[in-house]
């Protein structure tokens, strides 16, 4: 379809400004230093603490909540950043209450628990306003390490490295690093071009060059990469999708791409939307695009999700989410077929699911649904292809890149984290985390010992 012309009953422009500007605004608000010593206050500052261990980075959270307590963010900062350098973001993301807040112990007492994510973001902000880098390189190692990818597990993985005092080059396909923290993650989530101040301020500690536009696979290879350098990691995220497997899935729209077009666009009114929007799936990304999709000024949106409201991989709080926006939420229905003439779409007919045991069974009876335009957010895959064509054989496992406890793949001097290896939670947070431990891994394996 030409530029600018959208298929039937999709139409960019249907708030006014003032509408764009409030609905994508901040899902939180920050926290002023006020409200942050009053917040921290409530902290019980637990000698077992909860919330530490349900952290997948082990920020040592009543430490950072009790040095806001005392007037002490950029202490508080360095204590997040210690374990997790993308602190900031994962202050924004972290479904924190699936995570810290879900055992924090005002929580469990109360149902209300101290509000550790905002907290954490109210320091971080401080440290990265006021450009306070708290890490200088050790001496240089004289060793050189290819990071690809650009995401959390890369540059998570990049930081530890560089202070350690290795040399770093990040190459990434795309055009911006940050990963889905630049193309993926809600823009209400992450505003005023947050990803970007964050790779900057990663990036400051020095030592690490990044080769953006650069892909594994087609501009460089891994055996190439494993000979020039003394040690590769490997932080490709998930670059394909799973198909609907349904009639007419080409006229259905890939959520993923969707919004990240939204989250790289100047002006939102240019996003074309549906008056009528269905979506298919039960995670964060049907959450995401829906939300998205009504916050752009779609009337009716409505997430389809194949079983029931329990087994959505989404939270409570994002379904909750979803429904104060106004987004419809239905159980128990699969799609069958889009309904569509070329682009347009018209509609998607579904079929009601039900379990018999542990098995989802159709039911053979259908519905259909108006819609002119239909997302599908049913999960994404690795595309292995970049590995495989690059001249070195990889050890997958379940479709993703098998490693160790210690992040190593079955090649030797190649290590990989992230979204991208086998047995992951597919969120930033844990991608940070296996970043990080992959750096102190290969920091072992390349000084034998020296330099603990
Ligand atoms: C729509 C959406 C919303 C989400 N929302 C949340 C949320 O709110 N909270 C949360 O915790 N998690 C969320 N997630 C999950 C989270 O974004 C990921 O778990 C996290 O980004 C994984 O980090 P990563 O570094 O492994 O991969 P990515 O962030 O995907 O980064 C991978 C990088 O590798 C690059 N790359 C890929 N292939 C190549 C190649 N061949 N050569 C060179 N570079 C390559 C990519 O360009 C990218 O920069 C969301 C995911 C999606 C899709
Ligand atoms: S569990 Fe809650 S109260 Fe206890 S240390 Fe953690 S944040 Fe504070």
């Amino acid at each position: 379809m030409p530029e600018g012309q959208f298929a039937k009953g999709i139409v960019a422009g249907r708030l006014t400004p003032e509408q764009y500007a409030d609905n994508f605004s901040d899902l939180h608000q920050p926290f002023s230093e006020h409200e942050a010593r009053v917040e921290a206050d409530r902290c019980y500052f637990c000698y077992d603490a909860p919330c530490m261990t349900a952290c997948p980075t082990s920020i040592d959270i009543p430490m950072f909540i009790r040095q806001i307590a005392t007037g002490n963010p950029l202490g508080s900062a360095k204590t997040i950043f210690d374990q997790n350098i993308l602190g900031g973001m994962c202050a924004r993301v972290c479904p924190t209450e699936t995570l810290c807040e879900e055992v924090c112990v005002r929580e469990v007492a109360e149902g209300k628990p101290v509000q550790i994510g905002r907290l954490q973001r109210y320091s971080t902000d401080v440290a990265i306003a006021q450009g306070v880098q708290f890490y200088e390189r050790a001496e240089p190692t004289g060793k050189k390490i290819a990071v690809i990818g650009a995401g959390p597990a890369g540059l998570a993985c990049a930081h530890r490295l560089a202070v350690k005092g290795h040399e770093v080059t990040i190459y990434d396909a795309r055009e911006k690093a940050g990963g889905l923290n630049e193309y993926g993650i809600a823009a209400y989530k992450t505003t005023d071009n947050f990803a970007q101040a964050e790779v900057d301020y990663v990036t400051a500690i020095g030592g690490i060059a990044i080769e953006n536009g650069k892909a594994l696979g087609r501009d460089v290879s891994l055996s190439d990469l494993a000979s020039r350098y003394d040690a590769v990691f490997l932080g490709l995220g998930l670059g394909g999708v799973n198909a609907l497997r349904s009639q007419g899935e080409e006229a259905a729209s890939n959520a993923v791409d969707y919004i990240a077009g939204l989250r790289q666009a100047s002006d939102l009114s240019a996003i074309p939307v549906g008056r009528r929007v269905v979506v298919i799936g039960g995670g964060m990304t049907a959450i995401d695009v829906a939300v998205q999709a009504k916050l752009l000024g779609a009337e009716d949106v409505t997430i389809c999700y194949r079983r029931g409201k329990d087994q959505m991989n989404a939270s409570l709080f994002e379904q909750d989410l979803a429904a104060a926006t106004g987004v419809t939420i239905r159980h128990w229905l699969a799609p069958r077929r889009v309904l569509a003439d070329g682009d347009n779409v018209s509609g998607i007919e579904l079929e009601y699911t039900r379990l018999d045991g542990d098995t989802l069974v159709m039911t053979g009876e259908t519905m259909t649904l108006e819609a002119d335009q239909v997302f599908k957010a049913i999960g994404q895959t690795f595309a292995a292809g970049a590995l495989n064509g690059s001249g070195a054989q990889i050890e997958l496992e379940g479709g993703r890149i098998k490693v160790d406890a210690e992040g190593r793949t079955s090649l030797d001097k190649v290590w990989a984290g992230g979204d991208c290896v086998a047995g992951g939670e597919d969120l930033t947070v844990s991608a940070v985390a296996m970043g990080r431990d992959a750096a102190e891994s290969m920091h072992r394996a390349l000084m034998g010992g020296q330099n603990g």
